[in-house]
């Protein structure tokens, strides 16, 4: 059968696009590598684990529009994240005010900034000098643990926004995520789409208003015009073969910046931490970051390593990275390594930067970024889309929004350009 539309890749954005398109009336078909849909929206339900657990997306950071909307549309409830943020520094449990007012003095230098630099220039130009030193850990940590960011590469302009609305509610979807993306597929299939899954898309031979796309397993799909939401990862990789070549759309994959993430799921016998209020601890242990799942009564540890150290440690051994987790964890809370390790009952840790048809986290602006972004959005001869959460260019970067926004507007453009 020939479509209208292809749809690459079923997370987020692949299927936000495909159920507006769907609704407008076109054909469209969408393949899938992995044997699900979800990407990098990951609820695992493993017997060993109290209830479904996030292997990747799990936070909703604040109101954002397109998540919360869908959400109240699918009666998905989602509830408030609760618990306090606390730093630990060479073992002070919420070291003092130092930080805060240094953090002050950086906010307001980049409230300043008009000239955009990566994040390492930004601090050494500002921020020099053995008095600032702590300063400039501290904020490579939190650049490489949240955005996933290399410093020498990140564009400090761009981190400045989402810095200022750090303090945001934050929710969770009790019962796991993946109740999103499963309400949007089922609302795709009501409407006629058709999703082929452990489909990978290897060639794609296109000409303006025709293409071609032969998966790995040899089948072949035509339609008029393709969308790609794969991730920036897959894109740079080459696993995607596009005849004729791309040209700027080709360099300007290679100027997006995407980062790697390790994430630690540890299930405990007991709940050694309670009565410490914990939310978040922010530490410069090997692993630094964790959090609970209050105010769910679990007793779960999320583990959280981000940027150029969870690219490094990617091909670790598990057990070494086990190891790892388990004695930053036993640092933090002056605990046995074996104690430690005798009330943990399930784990799983999950390289995203080995996840085969997802190749690492996710985005972050480069100094290059906003070009590379503009280049694109556009489609090529009017007929290859791209889509997906590195193309997003609103203050949500790096999230399930982004994903979902980027969706939206390429049936937007689709729709507009057929009018
Ligand atoms: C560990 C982790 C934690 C995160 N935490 C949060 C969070 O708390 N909150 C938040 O909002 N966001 C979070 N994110 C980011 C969020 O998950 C992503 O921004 C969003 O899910 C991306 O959606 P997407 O549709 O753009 O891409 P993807 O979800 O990557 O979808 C692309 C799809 O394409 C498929 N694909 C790839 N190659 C091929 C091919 N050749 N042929 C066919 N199909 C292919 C993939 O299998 C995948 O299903 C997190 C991400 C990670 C990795």
């Amino acid at each position: 059968m020939k479509y209208d539309i292809i749809i690459i890749g079923a997370g987020a954005a692949g299927l936000m696009a495909m159920k507006e398109l769907l609704a407008d009336g076109y054909r469209v078909c969408m393949l899938e590598a992995a044997p699900n849909s979800g990407g990098r929206i990951m609820t695992l339900k493993e017997k060993g684990f109290k209830t479904p657990v996030e292997a990747g997306a799990e936070f909703i950071h604040g109101n954002l529009p397109l998540t919360l909307s869908l959400l109240q549309y699918a009666g998905i409830p989602f509830e408030p994240v609760e618990g306090k943020m606390i730093t630990v520094h060479k073992g002070e449990w919420d070291p003092g005010q130092e930080h805060e007012e240094h953090w002050a003095k950086l906010m307001k230098t980049l409230r300043k900034l008009k000239k955009d630099m990566t994040i390492r220039t930004f601090l050494g130009e500002y921020f020099p000098g053995t008095e600032y030193k702590e300063l400039r850990e501290a904020t490579r940590r939190f650049a490489e643990g949240f955005d996933l960011a290399d410093t020498g590469k990140a564009s400090i302009l761009s981190v400045r926004k989402e810095w200022e609305h750090e303090e945001q509610m934050q929710y969770r979807i009790p019962g796991g995520y993946c109740q999103l993306t499963d309400y949007l597929l089922r609302l795709c299939r009501r409407r006629g789409g058709k999703i082929y899954f452990n489909s990978c898309a290897r060639n794609i031979h296109f000409e303006k208003g025709k293409v071609l796309v032969k998966t790995r397993d040899k089948l072949k799909f035509e339609a008029s015009r393709l969308i790609v939401t794969v991730s920036a990862g897959v894109l740079r990789s080459g696993m995607l073969h596009f005849n004729p070549g791309l040209g700027a759309h080709q360099a300007a994959i290679r100027q997006l910046g995407f980062g790697s993430v390790i994430k630690f799921l540890l299930q405990f016998k007991n709940p050694f931490w309670k009565g410490r209020g914990i939310g978040f601890l922010f530490s410069d242990e090997p692993i630094p970051t964790w959090w609970t799942q209050r105010p769910e009564k679990n007793n779960l540890l999320t583990g959280w390593l981000g940027g150029p150290a969870a690219a490094k440690m990617s091909s670790e051994k598990e057990g070494s990275l086990l190891q790892l987790a388990l004695g930053s964890l036993a640092s933090l809370f002056q605990m046995k390594g074996a104690e430690l390790k005798s009330q943990l009952s399930h784990y799983k840790i999950i390289r995203w930067e080995k996840q085969p048809y997802i190749l690492g986290g996710y985005s972050y602006n480069t100094i290059y970024s906003e070009k590379a972004i503009e280049v694109l959005t556009q489609p090529v001869e009017d007929t290859i889309f791209f889509a997906g959460e590195a193309l997003y260019t609103g203050e949500f970067q790096g999230t399930v929004e982004a994903a979902l926004q980027t969706g939206l507007e390429v049936a937007k453009k689709i729709r507009k350009m057929d009018k």
